[in-house]
């Protein structure tokens, strides 16, 4: 029976792979290192003594394909909603708060109430920006396409390339970051609903994937580091991996579902993003249960080095997005520099900063700059039942959960295909 192999289990490749096994494909995944989940994952940190994430991630209610997954692997019990969409804000030199309400239905009256939009802005600068957004070009930075002239651009464009781009306004592709407003804002509340993991990304997002995958006779490998390809008439003959070789049968696909720098390793023919930002986690374990401005379970700062803290009972997470400078500092450095911030929100003293932990994830995702948008690869390569998946490829989404998990539907059902072009036999 043909087989496709999955080479990488973050959630393109758990991705590719339930959705592969669901079809009835013989399914082996092989993993670099010893545990799933890739950029995305929980683990057991010794410093604080308890579970935490990597980083703090978020979805949103326009994640269909993130709730598909979440849904065919009954686990949607693990993400919860923030109904309505709401939020909220603090400008830390200021101390002003505010929260962001988007209305029902698809016309964005909330930029017409005061009590909904941003303090200080007219719903005129929002009609006007979003249409130059709108009309960016591929070639356009958020900040060439809108100028700073406007609020907006520190109070709204900012936070939201940010969180979405994990690039600064003033490099960030104006066209993705239309695609974002499009899928949220103009698609009214429901879509903007933030979904956040009250119990940790691990048990929504990787061990019901691995649990799907064993129960449907599918191998995952741990410690498979794949080094190389050989291929003879535009097919895979034989995977290289650190330990030993293994022949591809003529029936075979492969999806590599592996970051840029690796899948450049593997595979130099494709075409991929070379620039990668990082994200700075900064962890604080507090004595008690904590609480956020509103009880929250996130907030966004404003003229701040924080962009957003997120709560988990007595754990206060901190992210800084697009923090290459951040990170350059000494993880004290960053430690003792973040605490004050976050002792200003949650009411805490700024001089007993509590245990803490920071995490520097260097590629967190590639720059989402014009340049390297530019540089996405498509799912299919120009080897027969080669196939390419990964929050990087040319999804036209941001490199996201939900830009991974459409990139491993798509590579799925494009491998399902070559291996039945190919003449093999999968059930429907
Ligand atoms: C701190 C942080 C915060 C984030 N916040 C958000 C957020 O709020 N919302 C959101 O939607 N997204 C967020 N993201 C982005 C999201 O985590 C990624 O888009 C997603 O996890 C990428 O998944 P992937 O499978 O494409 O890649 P990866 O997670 O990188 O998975 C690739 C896998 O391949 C393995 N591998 C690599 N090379 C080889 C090889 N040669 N052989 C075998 N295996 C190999 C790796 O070990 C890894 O497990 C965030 C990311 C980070 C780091």
């Amino acid at each position: 029976m043909a087989t496709v192999h999955v080479i990488g289990a973050g959630i393109s490749g758990l991705a590719c792979a339930t959705r592969l096994a669901r079809s009835g494909a013989n399914v082996v995944v092989y993993e670099a290192v010893g545990h799933a989940g890739g950029r995305a994952r929980s683990f057991h940190d010794d410093i604080l003594d308890c579970v935490i994430d990597n980083g703090n991630h978020l979805l949103l209610g326009a994640n269909d394909s993130t709730r598909a997954y979440l849904s065919d692997l009954d686990a949607s019990e693990m993400i919860q909603e923030i109904k309505p969409a709401t939020f909220p804000f603090m400008d830390l030199s200021s101390g002003e708060r505010w929260q962001v309400r988007p209305n029902g239905g698809l016309l964005p009256t909330w930029i017409f109430s005061r009590d909904r939009r941003i303090p200080g802005t007219r719903a005129g600068e929002y009609l006007k920006q979003a249409y130059r957004l709108h009309r960016a070009r591929n070639s356009d930075t958020v900040l060439g396409a809108l100028g700073k002239d406007s609020a907006l651009y520190e109070t709204l464009w900012q936070p939201l390339c940010r969180a979405a781009l994990n690039t600064d306004a003033s490099e960030a592709s104006a066209k993705l970051l239309w695609t974002v407003v499009r899928e949220t804002f103009l698609r009214g509340e429901e879509a903007c609903r933030p979904w956040f993991f009250h119990k940790g990304l691990s048990v929504a997002l990787i061990y019901p994937a691995i649990k799907f995958l064993e129960a449907n006779n599918a191998e995952v490998r741990f410690n498979a580091r794949l080094r190389g390809l050989r291929w003879d008439d535009h097919k895979i003959t034989s995977m290289h991996f650190s330990e030993e070789m293994r022949r591809v049968g003529v029936e075979d696909a492969i999806v590599l579902a592996v970051p840029p720098n690796s899948c450049n390793a593997i595979w130099p023919n494709a075409k991929a993003p070379t620039v990668a930002r990082t994200i700075v986690n900064a962890h604080y374990k507090m004595d008690k249960t904590a609480s956020l401005p509103w009880n929250a379970p996130f907030i966004g700062l404003i003229n701040s080095e924080t962009h957003w803290i997120f709560v988990r009972d007595n754990i206060l997470s901190l992210t800084i997005s697009a923090g290459d400078l951040l990170a350059e500092k000494p993880n004290r450095e960053i430690a003792n520099l973040l605490w004050p911030e976050v002792a200003k929100v949650v009411g805490s003293s700024a001089d007993r900063m509590p245990a803490w932990r920071i995490i520097k994830e260097r590629r967190a995702t590639f720059a989402q700059t014009p340049e390297q948008v530019k540089a996405r690869a498509t799912t299919d390569t120009v080897i027969k039942n080669l196939f390419l998946a990964g929050d990087w490829t040319d999804t036209g989404l941001p490199a996201t959960i939900e830009g991974s998990v459409r990139s491993g539907f798509k590579a799925a059902s494009q491998a399902l295909k070559a291996i039945r072009n190919s003449g093999a036999n999968v059930a429907d």
